[in-house]
Order: C-alpha cells, then structure tokens, then sequence
C-alpha cells in the first residue's frame, strides 16, 4: 500500500474575501479545517492531498517553518498542524494515518518534528513512540516531539 500512496498540494484559491487550498467538497473530511481556513500558505504552510488509488484518502497541513522549542530556538522544525484521514477509512485495518506520519517522519528525518494536542487523537499519537516535549513552556504536559 505504502508505495501506492502520493500526494500532492491542491492549488491555492482566492475566495470571497480571503484564499485558500482548493480542496474537493467532501464531506467526509472536516470542512472547516480545510475549506475555511485561509491564513496559513506557502512558503511557511504546506497543504497536502494524498491519494490512494486515485481517491483523496487525507489531508496534512504542514508548518514548514516552526520554531524549534529548543534552548537556541530555530525555525527548522516541522510541525505536523493537522491530519485527516477521510471518515470512512479510519482505524478500518488499513493504517493510512499511521503510514503518512511515518513517511512524513523519513521525509523530515534530520529536523524535528512537533505534534500538538489534537482532540481526540491522542491515542493515535501515543502509538508512535514519541517523547513530550520537556521545554519550559511545555513541561512535558502540551506536545510530542521527533528529535532527529
Ligand atoms: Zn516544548
């Protein structure tokens, strides 16, 4: 399956009054994360679509560009914004979630990587094995990290 998964970046929109990524209209996906949300563009947020099969399966809003909670902090870190695997393919067996993180985690190998609370996904992020994040401002309550 891995192999078979691409994605690519849907093409950026103008709106009515802002712009956006030009997302299809499915309501299996959460609009609101998706369609309604203007503020984050390139080069500091990557949107992505991927695809299995050729049917949009999730979506991944990437900062590109986030600062590193690190003692001399850079803005070389990644943070995974939000993830959405389409409603009818969750925790069905096929692990879509789990094999996008993984790839994005190879992609990013040499940066690190922050997740934050995403409600009720916690338990899909506990699964990876990544360490809360012990800076000052987190105090290993608030996100994960993947260090290099
Ligand atoms: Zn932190």
């Amino acid at each position: 399956m891995q192999s078979a998964l691409t994605w690519n970046e849907p093409p950026l929109v103008h709106r009515e009054n802002d712009w956006g990524p030009d997302f299809a209209n499915d309501d299996r996906f959460t609009h609101e994360w998706w369609l309604e949300d203007g503020h984050f563009g390139p080069p500091s947020h990557q949107w992505r679509s991927y695809r299995l099969e050729d049917e949009e399966v999730a979506r991944v809003l990437l900062s590109l560009r986030y600062v590193s909670h690190s003692p001399i902090p850079s803005p070389h870190a990644l943070l995974i914004w939000s993830i959405e695997v389409r409603e009818d393919l969750r925790q069905n067996g096929m692990r879509l979630g789990t094999t996008i993180v993984d790839q994005i985690a190879e992609e990013f190998s040499d940066r690190e990587i922050y997740v934050g609370s995403i409600p009720g996904a916690n338990g899909f992020w506990t699964t990876f094995g990544w360490p809360m994040c012990d800076c000052d401002d987190c105090r290993g309550r608030n996100m994960m990290v993947r260090h290099p």
